[in-house]
């Protein structure tokens, strides 16, 4: 048997070259700018030299989806406003993941209760990994966020069928 295909075997080269990914993958985050109310002047604040996000390797804020691997929520999401977040979602290609930041966007907030326009919680349109609460969080909060993404990021695995896979890139057709 080749070396290679021992080690293989034994899990050694998938285990070090998932390890060189997940550190690629979780020092490069690509956030997409989706401010949709106050909580946004945060996540603007947390990207600017004060807080300086890229310190983490998660300031290089995308427009477009296409190029966005993270999609920070910052705001109020409003019924209208809701399928455009799903259409976006889907344009965003795997692996990707999701934070809400704020009381409203993690269940409503203020609105929670007349806000007959507000969706209850962006975890009804599109799934959500890390919830960054408070009205507005501080950046330091939403920077802890962040670092709870990457935690996840360096437990996934790439071989098929573990625990944690990763959610390979597919092409099953233009999405959305
Ligand atoms: Fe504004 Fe508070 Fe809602 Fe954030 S949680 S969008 S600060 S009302």
């Amino acid at each position: 048997m080749a070396w290679i295909d021992q080690k293989m075997e034994e899990g050694v080269v998938t285990t070090t070259l998932e390890q060189a990914l997940n550190w690629a993958r979780e020092s490069s985050l690509w956030p997409m700018t989706f401010g949709l109310a106050c909580c946004a002047i945060e996540m603007m604040a947390t990207g600017a030299s004060r807080f300086d996000l890229d310190r983490f390797g998660a300031g290089a804020f995308r427009a477009t989806p296409r190029q966005s691997d993270l999609m920070i929520v910052a705001g109020t999401v409003t019924f209208k406003m809701a399928s455009r977040i799903r259409r976006l979602y889907n344009q965003m290609p795997d692996p990707k993941y999701v934070i809400a930041m704020g009381a409203c966007t993690c269940g409503g907030g203020p609105y929670f209760i007349h806000g007959y326009h507000v969706v209850k919680g962006v975890d009804l349109v599109v799934p959500v990994d890390v919830y960054v609460p408070g009205c507005p969080p501080r950046p330091e909060a939403l920077i802890e966020g962040v670092m709870r993404i990457q935690d996840k990021v360096r437990g996934e695995r790439i071989a098929k069928g573990a625990e944690n896979e990763l959610p390979m890139p597919h092409h099953s057709g233009h999405p959305a």
